[in-house]
């Protein structure tokens, strides 16, 4: 019993360190083409060399679910 709660505790951990790497992760800025993008609020992104802003995911640049459509919409026009 015990030992299953310290693993579940280390799993916790570890998610958490994720979510903090990726909050303080630089992203390209489409308008400039600089590293300078950071989140500046939950999913508000700037950009801190020309200052344009962008909406994301809360924690990441872009989300899963908008990664993939957007894949799908670039598949849809190679056709
Ligand atoms: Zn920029």
């Amino acid at each position: 019993m015990a030992n299953a709660s310290i693993r579940y505790g280390a799993r916790i951990r570890k998610r958490a360190d994720a979510v903090k790497v990726q909050k303080i992760a630089r992203y390209k800025c489409e308008a400039c083409g600089r590293m300078t993008v950071k989140r500046t609020g939950t999913s508000i992104w700037k950009c801190s060399h020309c200052g344009k802003v962008y909406a994301g995911g809360a924690y990441s640049m872009t989300t899963p679910p908008g990664e993939m459509a957007k894949r799908q919409i670039e598949g849809l026009n190679k056709k």
